[in-house]
């Protein structure tokens, strides 16, 4: 039997022990010299480095259920170096800029595994990198073409597999090559936000959980219980976002949804290989992520339900059951051996999507009001380069890091609806329809179709 929704296998099946008792809500009105909206990787580790840096800083962190309710507790464990918006800033800032921006993000993988490891967070973490596979030619000639960017983006590192060394390191039934980055670790997402709150916690920062921020304003942050002002207000929803009042109409909340198996026997991991615990992708447009968890389950997740009308966002992580059967198709398409295998749990979460698909990081010296997100899906590491810019920014000081392309970067808001359901729905109807096609026809081309709902969508620059 499935267990769907809980907020996530990682949250159902947490036994860190000793159990973490809620953190008490805010009692009144209070005083801060930053206040922090949100306990998500980007939340909790602005906290944690302004703390650092500062120890005399107030800094209290306000969490509408509790820390990890959101995709930092339900992520796929992507710890890698892709940052949403990359050529974008290329094309605006120019190439150097990006460049940097890269490089920085390169650098964030480790710096990721070095603090968990000083703050002795255990977060199963694994750097055997990031294998992305193709699985028809038209995937293939994307592959290649994402190679050779990412290398000419500094990644020499990079490895290119044709179709045997590919299924040497993951036996995908139909892999055509692959492409291996080192800058990728897989983890447990739920055990680096504890971990990470934890840490910030000893610090000395405050976290008020069970504690709904219902505005958001220059030096102050509101909430049923009472009001923090502070000079400071750091708005960390991403895909919670829209739900602000004022903020509707900015990241659109995008679903994703994963299935995790039970744990597999050692026969069938011999059967399929992954002993470097790889992260995994593929290279459709509509797109998959997996990684081999600690305990040896194969945990998958992809677009269900992109969207829902008028941004509405889920609460437990319910999902739809044509998502799960989608998920569990796509598992078995990838590896037939596993037909039959058990689907143990599946969920979903939101994350924040940009209108340009870009993310950013910002803080507004007159008024104190910053924020951080609109990751597309590449948010666990991207949160970490985030929050360290966030404590540039509010320390004043002009750093590599708030020298960056995409800080202080503007967007504008998706469309009222019903387009914006239209468009979300059109846009991935399309992926799918592209995906199906370029399975069946077998044509080394991108389908038109796709390359039309990027330029639509704004998704390709
Ligand atoms: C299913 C799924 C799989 C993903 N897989 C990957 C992956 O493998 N690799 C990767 O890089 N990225 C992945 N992502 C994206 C990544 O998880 C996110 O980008 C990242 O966790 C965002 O962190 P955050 O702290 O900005 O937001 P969140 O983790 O969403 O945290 C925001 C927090 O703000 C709180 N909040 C919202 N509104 C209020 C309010 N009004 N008052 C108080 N608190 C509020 C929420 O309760 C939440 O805890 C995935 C996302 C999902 C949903």
């Amino acid at each position: 039997m499935t267990i769907n929704g809980g907020i996530s296998f990682w949250y159902a099946t947490d036994r860190t022990a000793p159990a973490t008792p809620p953190r008490a809500p805010l009692t009144g009105d209070a005083t801060a010299d930053v206040v922090i909206v949100g306990g998500g990787y980007t939340g909790l580790w602005t906290a944690y480095y302004l703390k650092s840096s500062a120890p005399s800083l107030r800094v209290t962190v306000l969490e509408q259920k509790f820390c990890g309710y959101g995709a930092s507790g339900r992520n796929g464990g992507w710890l890698y170096n892709g940052i949403a918006g990359r050529d974008r800033y290329a094309a605006l800032h120019g190439r150097e800029a990006a460049q940097r921006l890269q490089r920085a993000m390169n650098d964030t993988v480790t710096e990721v595994v070095d603090i968990a490891a000083k703050e002795g967070i255990d977060a199963d973490i694994h750097r055997g990198g990031v294998l992305e596979i193709a699985r028809n030619p038209a995937q293939l000639t994307r592959l290649k073409a994402f190679h050779a960017a990412e290398t000419a983006f500094g990644e020499t590192d990079r490895e290119l597999y044709d179709a045997t060394a590919a299924r040497a390191r993951i036996g995908v039934a139909d892999a055509v090559g692959a492409s291996w980055s080192p800058h990728g670790a897989r983890i447990h997402p739920l055990k680096l936000l504890k971990g990470l709150a934890a840490a910030a916690e000893r610090l000395g920062v405050v976290i008020h959980e069970s504690t709904p921020v219902t505005e958001i304003a220059p030096r102050r942050a509101v909430t049923p219980y009472g009001t923090v002002r502070a000079p400071y207000v750091l708005r960390c929803t991403e895909g919670f976002t829209a739900s602000l009042k004022g903020q509707k109409r900015s990241w659109l909340p995008m679903n994703s949804s994963m299935i995790v198996t039970a744990p597999l026997p050692p026969e069938t991991w011999e059967r399929l290989g992954w002993s470097g615990r790889e992260v995994l992708g593929d290279m459709a447009h509509a797109y998959m992520y997996a990684q081999r968890t600690a305990d040896d389950r194969i945990a998958i997740g992809g677009r269900g339900v992109p969207y829902r009308f008028g941004s509405r966002t889920d609460n437990d992580g319910r999902t739809q059951p044509a998502t799960i059967e989608a998920l569990t198709a796509l598992l078995t398409s990838f590896f037939p051996a596993l037909t039959g295998t058990e689907i143990t749990h599946a969920w979903s979460g939101v994350l924040g999507v940009p209108r340009d698909w870009c993310a950013s990081v910002t803080l507004d010296p007159a008024t104190g009001l910053g924020w951080a997100g609109g990751y597309v899906g590449s948010g666990v590491a991207t949160a970490n380069l985030a929050a360290r810019t966030l404590r540039d920014l509010v320390q004043g000081d002009s750093t590599d890091l708030t020298g960056l392309p995409w800080v202080g970067h503007r967007v504008r808001r998706w469309e009222p609806e019903p387009f914006r359901w239209l468009g979300v729905q059109a846009l991935y109807t399309a992926y799918r329809a592209a995906d199906r096609h370029e399975a069946a026809t077998h044509s080394p081309a991108t389908t038109p179709l796709a390359r039309l709902a990027d330029r639509i969508s704004g998704r390709a620059h």
